[in-house]
């Protein structure tokens, strides 16, 4: 098949691409390189079943594709606050240019959605038929609400024009390839402690979140994406919630016991509380996670103490 995987030379993308590639397909990756990088995908530029095509998909574009999977966003919220316009015009313009380009040439298109859609939930843990708790004016509403209108769009296109489509909700996720200044939690601490620096931890640490590995999320993507008769949404995370000061302190335990820990002002509409319940992956996809969060943790330390040395 030929794949289309916008935001291909980011974090999650670029594993996506080497995937899809290594099942025999041809991949598209297409990126603006806001927080996306070369070195990503630069090992897979030699395969004669890659392109890579710079565009940004507020923008019209037309390609024969047979799948797209449509990732291009920034998720961290550091970068997605940084041009807050830009943010909701990737989900408003750039998801509605993907649609009609599935309308177009009749390709199966995945809406990378996020466990953000559910705000500060006050409704534990997060099933799919909870409709959220976002405030539409902050400073995530860019990222919040644009992905909530991506769905919607996503629904209205299916509803309307019969577009084959697949929501996938994803929890936070990390892993190697998140870049060096991506701003969230596990690559800023790691990188912290790397470095001999304070380990930021933002209010009192008490929120939580759950963690996936890259491989088990992109393991999920791909079964989404071939799964018949399922648009979603469907929740895909790890169900094991910690709180933040515990991932610290599992970092710190890994790296180095010298590493302090000092308390930052938490940011505006920080979620208390979250985590996925992954009841219907597990029915509908066959899917759960299996990387530990110690494990995974383990592998993304050997890779930025990589980076760390080359910078
Ligand atoms: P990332 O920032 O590493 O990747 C996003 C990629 O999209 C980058 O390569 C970036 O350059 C590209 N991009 C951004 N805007 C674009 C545009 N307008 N046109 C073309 N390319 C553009 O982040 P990631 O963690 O790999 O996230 C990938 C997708 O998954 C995003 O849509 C994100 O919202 C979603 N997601 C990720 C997580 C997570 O925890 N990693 C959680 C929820 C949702
Ligand atoms: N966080 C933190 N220190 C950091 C970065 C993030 O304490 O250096 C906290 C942040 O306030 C949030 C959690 O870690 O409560 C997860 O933040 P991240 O930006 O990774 O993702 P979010 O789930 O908030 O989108």
């Amino acid at each position: 098949m030929r794949i289309l995987i916008t935001g291909g030379a980011g974090f999650l993308g670029s594993h996506l691409c080497e995937n899809l590639l290594n099942r025999g397909h041809e991949v598209i990756c297409l990126d603006n390189f806001f927080t996306g990088s070369k070195d990503n995908i630069r090992h897979l530029q030699n395969n004669d079943h890659f392109e890579l095509v710079r565009h940004d998909i507020i923008h019209h574009i037309d390609i024969e594709c047979d799948q797209i999977y449509n990732l291009a966003c920034p998720a961290s919220p550091v970068h997605y606050q940084f041009n807050p316009v830009r943010t909701i015009q990737a989900n408003v313009l750039g998801v509605t240019h993907m649609l009609e380009l599935a309308k177009r040439t009749g390709a199966r298109i995945l809406q990378a959605s996020t466990s953000e859609v559910y705000g500060n939930p006050s409704v534990h843990p997060q099933r799919e038929d909870y409709w959220g708790n976002v405030n539409p004016i902050g400073p995530r509403s860019c990222y919040d609400e644009g992905k909530r209108v991506a769905e919607t769009l996503m629904m209205d296109y299916h509803r309307k024009h019969k577009v084959d489509i697949r929501i996938v909700r994803i929890f936070n996720t990390y892993g190697p390839r998140m870049a060096i200044n991506d701003g969230r939690v596990v690559s800023n601490f790691i990188v912290q402690a790397l470095r001999g620096k304070k380990i930021t931890v933002y209010g009192d640490g008490k929120q939580t979140r759950s963690f996936c590995y890259m491989d088990d999320l992109v393991d999920g993507l791909i079964r989404m994406m071939q799964a018949d008769h399922l648009t979603g949404p469907v929740n895909l995370g790890n169900p094991n919630e910690f709180t933040i000061l515990e991932l610290a302190e599992k970092v710190i335990k890994l790296i180095g016991p010298r590493s302090e820990i000092i308390y930052d002002p938490l940011p505006q509409d920080d979620p208390v509380q979250r985590r996925p319940d992954i009841a219907l992956a597990k029915l509908r996809l066959e899917w759960q996670p299996k990387v530990e969060l110690e494990e995974g943790l383990k592998g993304t330390i050997a890779y930025f103490s990589e980076r760390i040395k080359d910078t």
